[in-house]
């Protein structure tokens, strides 16, 4: 595999990062994870949106949408991935000396790879998640590479025998340690709103146009834990899960536990949406 490394196309191998990098040192840092079909990246544009508001929170110095587009295009063209996941990281740079704040001006570290993904073509198999308490930060707008939080949740998601933790705070429902939730009853789709609770998830972007051009009712707002034992149907979405079914939730099955009307009707529109990318 070749690797981006602050203007050098590389072998892991030989990738080498300063130890005081803040990025190493602070997690001072964002990333940005891509899906990639039949080598062509899947909603480039949003991602790279988001990159770039991500950097700004945490006072990166601003880098034009073009530069992350050719890097993109010039990661994939280096790789042998027909499908994948791009993953781009950028700190806010290697100091000389351990002080929170920086001593010198810095120029961010960047830092670009690509992996291999499975990519879905058929709904998969509903899954189990867990509840739990959300110990993150106030910040989960911000696409951190902080992410002690969110791995010691999926650790204790995983203890409990959960593909997922369905996190809240103090009873309202934010999200997964890598992923959204979608809720649907009586037809309509419920997931909560993109405050600075949550990641504001691409895919979760996607499916609610899909779903609205599907004319399914889409509503942004808050929910309680408590009204997860009253909805017909739950799903999670992420770049690598794509539209991932819910099958139950602690002890409680969802539905009949199978894949819902609804949220099969979902999926189909994502992977024809695909499709048309790979087409085009
Ligand atoms: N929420 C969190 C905390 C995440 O880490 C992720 C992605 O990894 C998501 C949501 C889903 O975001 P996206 O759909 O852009 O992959």
């Amino acid at each position: 595999d070749i690797i981006y490394l602050n203007g050098d196309w590389i072998t892991s191998e030989d990738a080498k990062v300063s130890v005081f990098d803040r990025g190493f040192l602070f997690a001072d840092g964002v990333y940005e994870v891509i899906p990639v079909y039949q080598r062509r990246p899947f909603l480039l544009e949003l991602h790279i949106q988001r990159l770039q508001r991500s950097a700004e929170a945490i006072g990166i110095t601003f880098i034009e949408a073009n530069y992350w587009y050719q890097l993109v295009d010039e990661l994939i063209d280096r790789n042998n991935y027909d499908n994948g996941l791009v993953y781009i990281q950028l700190t806010f740079g290697a100091d000389s000396q351990r002080s929170h704040l920086p001593t010198q001006p810095l120029s961010p570290t960047i830092y670009a790879s690509m992996s291999s993904l499975h990519v879905h073509w058929d709904t998969p198999i509903p899954v189990k998640v867990a509840v739990l308490e959300d110990i993150r930060w106030q910040r989960c707008d911000i696409k951190s590479i902080s992410l002690l939080g969110n791995i010691m949740l999926k650790r204790e998601a995983a203890k409990l025998g959960a593909f997922e933790p369905l996190l809240h705070r103090h009873g309202r429902i934010t999200e997964g340690a890598s992923c959204n939730y979608f809720m649907v009853k009586n037809g309509h789709l419920y997931t909560p709103p993109a405050d600075h609770l949550i990641l504001a998830g691409i895919t979760r972007t996607w499916v609610i146009q899909l779903a609205k051009s599907l004319a399914i009712e889409v509503h942004e707002e808050p929910m309680n834990v408590n009204e997860l034992q009253h909805v017909d149907e739950v799903f999670l979405t992420s770049s690598s899960r794509e539209v991932q079914p819910v099958g139950q939730i602690d002890d409680i099955i969802v539905g009949n536990g199978q894949c819902g009307a609804i949220t099969a009707q979902i999926a189909e529109a994502f992977h024809a949406s695909k499709r048309h990318l790979i087409q085009e």
